[in-house]
């Protein structure tokens, strides 16, 4: 049988069209009617005034840190339960990071980690540059509270919605409540353009200079001239016509994923010791992955069984993602955990668990998945 994996791309049919098109039109560059028309279309689809798109979401997380200037000696505060990539920009440019610890109602950023951390640089005398709000595994933060908490500071929010793209909060788009947001279009998100992703928002200045420094920071000047930094970070025409064809049918594969979450809810909810990801109230999750706690003191299995005994099948799952703060990368950065003695995503990476998500999983794959965690659990 073939590898079942965590999340794999899922094409809509239409991909080759757009693609097409730009060959037809000889625009097989970066920028073209592609690029222009999936910047509008993902702006449309979220409520907000513009998006970049740009080669990857770590990308646009950079673009928005050089457009506020952060330079080394800064700080930026980020969720520390999170891919490497939320927080490897800031090392890009030389700040300091301070990471964030999460709470159990959404496993995202905890408002009292962010409270304390606030409430110190400022007594310090300096507060950070940014903050950087994951949405982890699809589902929204309390992004009401956090924007509260960092509007009472001054301190602006990107959001990284890398994961979160379709999902919502009190009826609005993940990924717009930050003055940045942005989105990934990588071979394991929801939608895929291969590798790409998009910064969005309201302002348009902040996309005209995400663009400028997208395209080499290239002065207006007939002559090549350049009076800072820029990068090679803009998103070619051919790539962007594959997530046109992705977006438009983003809204299935929101449900596709929910119905997936949904089985293995009814399959594992019930159990003693099994606890699944919460939707906060008044949210929608796009469920791009089913994670879950395994406490092995009730189930009499870890995680890690479940996980090996998956590989033996040839079927793909994976722990939580594994907390900045215990990462090599940042040994000796600062954290502030949930409270002072309980740290939130020590918890999760140490029970935590993906299982396999893709909206193309059939419900047969994914009733084998589920008979071999049943067999496990003696069920
Ligand atoms: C995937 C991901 C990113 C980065 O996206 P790329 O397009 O792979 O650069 C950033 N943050 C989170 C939380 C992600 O999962």
């Amino acid at each position: 049988m073939g590898r079942l994996f965590l999340s794999s791309p899922h094409m809509s049919g239409n991909e080759q069209k757009y693609i097409q098109e730009a060959f037809d039109l000889n625009w097989v560059a970066p920028l073209g009617n592609n690029v222009d028309g999936f910047e509008q279309e993902i702006a449309s689809y979220n409520s907000v005034n513009g998006a970049a798109v740009v080669t990857s979401g770590t990308a646009a997380i950079h673009l928005a840190l050089r457009h506020l200037n952060v330079e080394s000696g800064d700080t930026v505060l980020c969720s520390s339960l999170t891919f490497v990539a939320s927080a490897n920009p800031i090392l890009y440019q030389g700040a300091n990071p301070i990471l964030i610890d999460s709470e159990m109602d959404t496993w995202n950023m905890s408002p009292n980690a962010l409270s304390r951390a606030l409430e110190d640089a400022k007594t310090n005398g300096k507060l950070p540059k940014a903050v950087i709000i994951v949405n982890l595994y699809g589902q929204s933060a309390r992004i009401e509270e956090l924007m509260n908490i960092c509007d009472s500071y001054g301190v602006p929010v990107i959001e990284d919605a890398a994961e979160s793209l379709g999902s919502e909060y009190k009826g609005r788009k993940s990924g717009t409540f930050g003055m940045y947001g942005i989105f990934s279009f990588n071979g394991n998100k929801i939608i895929t353009t291969s590798g790409g992703g998009a910064l969005v928002s309201n302002e348009e200045e902040i996309l005209n200079k995400a663009r400028f420094l997208a395209t080499q920071a290239r002065d207006s000047a007939v002559h090549y001239q350049h009076s800072e930094i820029g990068y090679n970070y803009r998103m070619s025409n051919i790539v962007a016509g594959i997530g046109r064809a992705q977006l438009e049918v983003l809204d299935k594969r929101v449900e596709q994923r929910r119905s997936v979450f949904k089985r293995y809810h009814e399959a594992f909810s019930s159990i003693p010791g099994i606890k699944f990801q919460p939707e906060l109230p008044d949210t929608k999750s796009n469920r791009w992955l089913t994670a879950l706690t395994i406490d092995p003191n009730q189930t009499g299995i870890s995680r890690h069984d479940i996980i090996d005994r998956l590989a033996e099948d040839n079927i793909e799952a994976r722990p939580v993602w594994k907390p900045m703060h215990l990462q090599p990368l940042f040994d000796g950065v600062a954290y502030y955990p949930h409270e002072e003695r309980n740290s939130v995503s020590d918890y999760l990476f140490e029970y935590g668990l993906c299982l396999p998500s893709g909206s193309n999983m059939s419900e047969k794959e994914q009733e084998r998945v589920i008979g071999i965690i049943n067999t496990l659990l003696n069920k």
